[in-house]
């Protein structure tokens, strides 16, 4: 109390207590709740107060406040701050990061990985930051992630961050339990409601359910275990995020009460069952295309960068991309020795990829999501990733940016994802056009966020060499 009196008293000394207004004059705004043309607003202001976006309208009626900082978005584009709506800190994206999925405690002790993400924090923070994402939803971590998220909010350069503690699991992952456990094996209906009250106690944005169905699972058994989470949530008025892979488990999930589901299906078409079931839920689809191809490239040692990857992603991360490298054979994880003598062909899932479309035409909300932080799936500038191979799925660029903005922001459940009045001021000033290439989304000017304008290339800068 005392820390935050004399905080306030200084800043007022400062001169910093005043909130600054900011208008970005003469840019193409873009609406992407709208649908084309009305989405794009050429030569229009936006004036920004303090943390909110106060007024957008066409330059010559909308009168720049007296003192404001002007920025020129003559030949720039102004899109909403992406949302990422499924990361997880405690992972890096390096191949340390999951000794469950493969064993590289030999080479970098988990413990040591787990702590390492813990101290990079703001570093990891400024990436996402840098990478045009002003909000992201971590989905599942240790319970960790609920001190995560204070400190994110503490932090001025960071994202804004909704989680999820611990994963109410149908599985042991033994080998990431170091203390905190991201993943908790439930196998009764009380255990979960045990589990998602201690849970509700840190104030989580969503519950999360690790709904593994393996053969011989009893499966009614299982979904009981899911409402039971669901229900106890619910009552809270949390909601209920599933990972859900296969058709009949996503079903199941959705019985049992899903409003996010956290990945594509990929094992089957959608069918009308399920896209009733998600209609009634009212629920929101996570694709995450990506994550399962980044797995395969650095596991079998051809992860390479993208441009945009060398640029924006942590340094510390790219440099052990390729560890595999330099490991001795006799180190190597079986499944890892295999890959690289024989290198997958990585490409999406076509069955994916055919879901989203035809699950964004049902009207389901489709929220972009990279599940960052999983092996070869970088924190920050993966999004762009994940939204072009959207765009491979027959979305439109418009609808990509949607999905990153409009939708993101129902799953983030804050006032962000709108060049509007009212929302908080989370926006990007582009240098090119993001509908007519979604890459150009990586072509940012700047970064607003809560109000605060930042050059993507000063604050990497920032955290480079340390
Ligand atoms: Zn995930």
């Amino acid at each position: 109390m005392k820390r935050l009196a004399l905080a306030a008293v200084l800043a007022l000394a400062a001169g910093v207590g005043h909130t600054e207004s900011i208008a970005i004059v003469g840019s193409t705004v873009i609406h992407p709740e709208l649908g084309l043309p009305r989405a794009l607003a050429r030569d229009s202001t936006v004036i920004i107060d303090g943390n909110r976006i106060v007024r957008v309208g066409p330059s010559k009626t909308t009168a720049v406040p007296k003192g404001a900082r002007v920025i020129d978005g003559k030949g720039k584009w102004v899109t909403p701050g992406l949302i990422d709506a499924h990361v997880h800190f405690f992972q890096s994206g390096n191949l340390y990061t999951r000794p469950d999925a493969a064993d590289f405690n030999a080479v970098v002790p988990y413990e040591k990985e787990t702590e390492r993400n813990r101290a990079r924090l703001p570093a990891t923070f400024k990436v996402w930051l840098a990478s045009g994402v002003t909000s992201v939803i971590d989905i599942g971590g240790p319970f960790w992630n609920f001190d995560m998220r204070d400190r994110a909010a503490a932090t001025e350069a960071a994202p804004r961050v909704a989680v999820a503690g611990p994963l109410i699991s149908m599985v042991d992952r033994a080998k990431l339990d170091i203390g905190d456990p991201p993943i908790i094996r439930i196998s009764s209906p009380d255990e979960a409601r045990a589990l998602v009250a201690k849970e509700l106690a840190r104030k989580p944005d969503f519950i999360k359910v690790w709904f593994i169905h393996q053969q011989g699972d009893d499966l009614a058994a299982q979904e009981a275990i899911v409402k039971a989470a669901g229900d106890a949530a619910h009552a809270a008025g949390v909601r209920l995020a599933v990972h859900a892979t296969e058709l009949l488990v996503a079903k199941a999930s959705l019985r049992a009460g899903a409003d996010y589901l956290v990945h594509s299906v990929e094992d089957a078409p959608v069918d009308d069952e399920f896209l009733a079931l998600a209609k009634k839920n009212k629920a929101i689809y996570c694709p995450t295309l990506f994550v399962v191809m980044g797995y395969r490239y650095a596991l079998s040692n051809t992860w390479q960068p993208t441009e945009i990857e060398k640029r924006l992603a942590d340094p510390q991360i790219l440099a052990t991309m390729h560890d595999l490298d330099k490991m001795p054979k006799e180190k190597l994880p079986e499944r890892v020795a295999k890959a690289m003598a024989s290198p997958p062909q990585v490409k999406p899932s076509a069955t994916a990829l055919a879901n989203l479309q035809k699950v964004w035409d049902e009207g389901i909300p489709v929220a972009m999501g990279t599940d960052a932080g999983n092996i070869g799936t970088l924190h920050g500038p993966s999004v762009f990733r994940e939204m072009a191979i959207m765009v491979q799925s027959g979305l439109t660029t418009l609808e990509v940016l949607r999905s990153a903005t409009t939708n993101g922001a129902k799953a983030m459940g804050r006032e962000v994802g709108a060049v509007s009045a009212g929302k908080l001021a989370d926006v990007l000033i582009l240098d090119a056009d993001p509908l007519a290439n979604i890459e150009n989304l990586s072509r940012i000017h700047r970064v607003i966020k809560d109000g605060k304008v930042y050059s993507p290339d000063e604050l990497i800068r920032s955290i480079s060499g340390t």
